[in-house]
């Protein structure tokens, strides 16, 4: 079987928070991201054998936990990810799978299969505002981008919906790029529409620190991210709305967040 591979980290601690993962970056995507960082996974193909993936994980065996499929979007390509999370299993190794939602259907297929073991979603923008979700996946900048923001945001809650069902561990995720999405009022919406979605379940919800120099929209590169304060400051935003909030910084990794504290 054939996989659109992009390239691999034989070693991380930083793409599972508390595990060590070997982590798969697989080519394609249904967004153009203005932000994106991976940018170079979403437009050529490199089509290698999944076998090739599989000796990957098996030299990685000894040293990690799981694997972490991520890209890119993973669930563009079902089969691969189906094949390849069957081998991670049967090694004896955990299944992770970065997600931007698009596709409640595959998730459902890995969940009923029994193959995955924690789903990471990107909530990129208020799950109530189709607009705000079209700026964030690049409808607004980009004309070769063909899915409606409307569709989009229905399905992303219907992943998270299915996850919740199923008690599968499960985070959530917004990538906070300065002057682009994540302003307070922003946040303070994502939160506002994830309690919605979620009520009492409280699924954990991480303020990442967005880093723009390799942008795909060249006019975003010089933008500063955000510091670990401003970011505190955010999550307290969150907080009116959410309980089990952390952020994630480069300087000081993955932090719940203690709001007695803040
Ligand atoms: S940042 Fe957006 S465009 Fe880039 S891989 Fe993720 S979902 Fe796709």
């Amino acid at each position: 079987m054939k996989v659109n591979y992009g390239s691999s980290v034989p070693i991380s601690t930083v793409d599972w928070h508390g595990k060590v993962s070997i982590v798969f970056f697989l080519r394609g995507c249904p967004y153009l991201c203005p932000y994106c960082q991976n940018h170079e996974l979403l437009f050529e193909s490199n089509l290698v054998d999944t076998s090739l993936l599989e000796a990957e994980m098996k030299k990685s065996r000894p040293f990690v936990s799981s694997v972490v499929f991520s890209g890119g979007e993973p669930l563009m390509q079902k089969d691969a990810v189906m094949h390849l999370a069957g081998f991670a299993k049967k090694i004896g190794l955990l299944v992770g799978i970065h997600t931007n939602g698009y596709y409640p259907h595959v998730m459902a297929e890995l969940m009923e299969k029994g193959l995955v073991d924690k789903f990471f979603i990107d909530v990129k923008a208020p799950l109530d505002d189709a607009q705000k979700y079209a700026k964030a996946i690049g409808c607004i900048d980009y004309n070769d981008i063909h899915i409606d923001p409307q569709n989009v945001v229905e399905r992303v809650c219907e992943s998270i919906n299915l996850v919740l069902e199923k008690d599968i561990e499960l985070e959530l995720r917004t990538t906070i790029i300065r002057d682009f999405m994540g302003s307070p009022d922003e946040v303070s919406e994502i939160s506002k529409s994830l309690n919605e979605l979620t009520g009492s379940r409280e699924p954990v919800y991480v303020l990442q620190q967005g880093f723009a120099e390799n942008a795909m929209m060249e006019s975003l590169r010089g933008i500063k991210p955000l510091s670990r304060d401003e970011l505190l400051e955010l999550a307290d935003v969150a907080h009116k709305f959410l309980n089990n909030i952390y952020v994630r910084t480069k300087e000081k990794g993955n932090e719940k967040v203690n709001f007695e504290s803040v």
